[in-house]
């Protein structure tokens, strides 16, 4: 069974977190525990923000024990009022119910980004996102490549199709979804993007989801998956579980939509380098077929 923590016990581990966020502190492990616990539950799963309490509370439920202590991922609780990445006001997209018409004041208000480094750095163009605004299923992934940049669309390139055969392999097709990134600028030469370009950048695509509203988000390797998250943990311990997901900094008015379920998988350009993981993504997209009722075919991704 998962084991809450109080919420005196969350709000009193918000405050230290941002105290050490302050201090340029953001990774946090938990240390393996020296009594025994029961094995087999899932590493972690963010639960359920309460009604009374707009604290992000996490259950920490244990995992499988290896005989050494690894680095496994905290639940950080994130008071949401306190958060200072967390607007006060509500965004304009929010005055409007269209998908549609909201991102496109999403899109206006990101204008010719300069707002980080990326600007200068020898980006063509901004990569906003690509696909139907009033779907059910977003893919979210790291940032835009060389044909993405040249392109204006993110996931066009070599990830791309692959991506959209397995967006074709779950039965629907890239039309049907939204596709995004955590950042918008093609990092040069295509290196990971730093912590401060995703805090920059993020509370955009977080403004889009809101704005979308997606059932189910999957986020494609572990740099999306560790944005999302807010947390650092392997690929490994992250897939299979699913994460209640609420748009960090943005608040949703719909009182029908406060979260999306998250799934993570491995990014479409890692499933090119390595083929052989190609069967464990399946696995993955077939819990989200399952989530979102979709008849399962037989076949896998290719
Ligand atoms: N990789 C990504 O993460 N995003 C893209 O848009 C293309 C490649």
């Amino acid at each position: 069974m998962p084991r809450m923590l109080s919420p005196d016990t969350l709000r009193a581990l918000a405050e230290r977190v941002r105290y050490y966020q302050e201090m340029g502190i953001y990774d946090f492990y938990r240390r393996a525990e020296s009594h025994s616990e029961p094995a087999n539950e899932p590493a972690f799963v963010i639960t359920e923000l309460s009604a009374t309490d707009s604290i992000l509370t996490a259950s920490i439920v244990t995992e499988p024990r290896d005989p050494m202590p690894r680095k496994s991922a905290v639940a950080v609780p994130i008071a949401l009022e306190d958060n200072p990445l967390a607007p006060s006001a509500t965004y304009a997209e929010q005055q409007v119910s269209d998908p549609v018409q909201a991102l496109k004041i999403i899109r206006e208000d990101l204008g010719d980004c300069t707002r980080c480094r990326l600007a200068k750095q020898g980006r063509k163009q901004i990569v906003f996102g690509v696909g139907n605004p009033k779907t059910d299923l977003m893919f979210i992934g790291e940032a835009p490549g060389a044909d993405e940049d040249q392109q204006g669309e993110p996931f066009v390139g070599r990830a791309g199709q692959l991506l959209n055969n397995m967006i074709k392999a779950m039965g629907i097709s890239r039309e049907q979804v939204y596709i995004a990134n955590i950042i918008k600028c093609r990092p040069p030469n295509n290196r990971t993007p730093e912590r401060d370009e995703c805090e920059t950048c993020s509370p955009f695509l977080m403004r889009q989801i809101v704005a979308i509203k997606p059932k189910v988000i999957v986020a494609l390797g572990a740099v999306a998956a560790k944005t999302l998250l807010a947390v650092n943990d392997s690929m490994a311990n992250l897939r299979c579980h699913w994460y209640d997901f609420r748009p960090a900094g943005v608040r949703s008015n719909d009182p029908d939509w406060v979260s999306a379920k998250l799934a993570v998988t491995y990014h479409p350009a890692f499933l090119l380098r390595d083929p052989r993981q190609k069967k464990e993504a399946w696995k993955d997209l077939q819990m989200v077929m399952r989530e979102l009722g979709l008849p399962m075919p037989a076949k896998g991704v290719e």
